[in-house]
């Protein structure tokens, strides 16, 4: 599914928009974000170490997601958001690995955040071992505070959908067709109206989402966060 460059998103404290990369930055100087940070450092809770993970699909990295996890919480529980916001279709297996896919260090879904995250440190998380979906996970910083939630993890920013266009009409496509999908001509894009008249038939559409698990395995969606 070919796709425009570089989505940017918005971020959640001041809703300006930014590039992923420009969100890190952003993030650490954004003034509404400081005020938040006071604000919860004020009241009730205990200090935390909290996690600024830049986490983006390993091959295009057009989707992506700035999250502040709680240090005290299990990567069970990042795995639990990924699957939630992006992932899950069928309940296949997941892992992490700090290195490479498969030969890495492989890390357990039981350990703490704070016991895994260093400044800098990049993991990469696959989910279905068949038809892989691979999330790379950065720590891009660390602060002491209170966390902003009492869940664990907070979504700051994440990419918007970039809008694709019907390949018949060229009105903003809804559908993609899984049959078409591998010839690249971005035939496989279409309205509702395209889609419902498409040869291949309806076993092949699948809704466009904001996921980069769109068109893999039996996902369908509705790639909203969980909290
Ligand atoms: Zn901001
Ligand atoms: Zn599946
Ligand atoms: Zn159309
Ligand atoms: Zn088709």
């Amino acid at each position: 599914m070919a796709r425009p460059q570089t989505p940017r998103g918005k971020c959640v404290f001041c809703a300006r928009e930014f590039t992923r990369g420009g969100l890190v930055r952003h993030l650490t100087a954004c003034p509404e974000r400081a005020e938040a940070i006071a604000k919860a450092d004020a009241g009730r809770g205990r200090t935390q170490r909290l996690f600024h993970l830049q986490v983006q699909d390993a091959w295009g990295g057009d989707f992506w997601l700035h999250l502040e996890m709680d240090g005290t919480a299990t990567m069970g529980a990042l795995d639990g958001y990924l699957r939630a916001i992006w992932l899950e279709c069928c309940g296949h297996l997941s892992t992490y690995y700090i290195g490479r896919a498969w030969t890495g260090t492989e890390v357990g879904m039981g350990r703490r955040a704070e016991s895994v995250f260093t400044p800098g440190l990049k993991l990469l998380h696959l989910y279905d071992f068949g038809t892989t979906s691979e999330t790379s996970i950065q720590v891009v910083g660390v602060r002491e505070g209170k966390p902003l939630t009492r869940n664990p993890i907070y979504l700051m920013a994440r990419n918007n959908l970039p809008p694709v266009k019907c390949a018949v009409c060229g009105e903003p496509a809804t559908q993609l067709c899984t049959e078409c999908m591998d010839d690249d001509s971005g035939a496989d894009l279409l309205c509702d109206v395209h889609a419902e008249m498409h040869e291949c038939g309806p076993d092949y559409l699948v809704p466009i989402v904001n996921s980069p698990r769109v068109g893999m395995c039996g996902y369908y969606g509705p790639a909203e966060p969980p909290y």
